[in-house]
């Protein structure tokens, strides 16, 4: 069986860095789970489905088609055969997607989704419910959080690079409205699995939160140090 890290946490905590990193690092397919919910809502927006539809969102979700490919040490995912890019890390994405992922027709379906792709290798696994939901019986599962100030800070320049344009009080209240709806939900909301090492990144450089996590895992999954003849 395939090895999976878990790295669950609220948006702009900084798991697609780590999990990028962790992943170069180990050998690891990176997979952002997060995306996976936001190509749904992307497409429930295209086809003009109500997200706050939980009938018409299920309908959607169930005769949805989606693909992937490895590329670049991530798995790159596409849905009728389209690969969305930016497309769905517009702000009109972040408003719709929570509601989206409330639905549970469309998180059994994404589930099996990350559980298939475990298929293709070691996978270091960004999202909300990777630890305590899709795959529990991980040994290495972690949850990273930072102060919202920071997240909405980190997630604002992250949109300045992307040529999104919204203020950062525009990205905090996006990103505290995401939270309460993915915490407060009844299935698999954001939450610290059992037993998961919680990292709190606000006032620590990457650097550390990598070496508290290369120190968490299972000492046999590090690459082992080949002497030099
Ligand atoms: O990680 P990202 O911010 O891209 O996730 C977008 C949204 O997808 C989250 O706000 C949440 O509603 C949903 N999500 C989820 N479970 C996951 C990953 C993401 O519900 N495992």
């Amino acid at each position: 069986m395939n090895r999976v890290i878990a790295i669950d946490g609220p948006s702009g905590a900084g798991k697609s860095t780590v999990a990028r990193a962790i992943g170069r690092a180990l050998g690891f397919l990176h997979v952002d789970s997060g995306a996976l919910y936001r190509i749904v809502t992307w497409q429930a927006l295209r086809y003009g489905v109500d997200c706050g539809d939980e009938t018409a969102v299920s309908a959607l979700v169930e005769r949805l088609k989606v693909t992937w490919r490895v590329c670049d040490g991530g798995v790159v995912c596409a849905s009728d055969g389209e690969e969305p890019g930016e497309a769905i890390r517009q702000p009109e994405i972040n408003a719709h997607v929570s509601p989206v992922s409330k639905v549970p027709a469309v998180r059994a379906r994404v589930t099996a989704w990350l559980r298939e792709m475990r298929q293709l290798g070691h996978l270091v696994v960004e999202g909300r419910d990777i630890g305590s939901v899709v795959f529990p019986d991980t040994p290495a599962r972690f949850y990273l959080d930072a102060d919202p100030e920071e997240r909405a800070r980190r997630r604002h320049l992250e949109e300045i690079g992307k040529g999104i344009s919204q203020s950062r009080d525009a990205v905090l209240a996006s990103l505290l409205k995401r939270d309460r709806i993915d915490s407060t939900r009844v299935n698999a909301p954001l939450r610290v699995a059992d037993g998961a090492c919680v990292i709190d990144s606000t006032a620590i450089p990457v650097e550390e939160v990598l070496r508290i996590m290369r120190d968490r895992l299972p000492p046999e999954w590090l690459p082992s140090l080949t002497p030099q003849p």
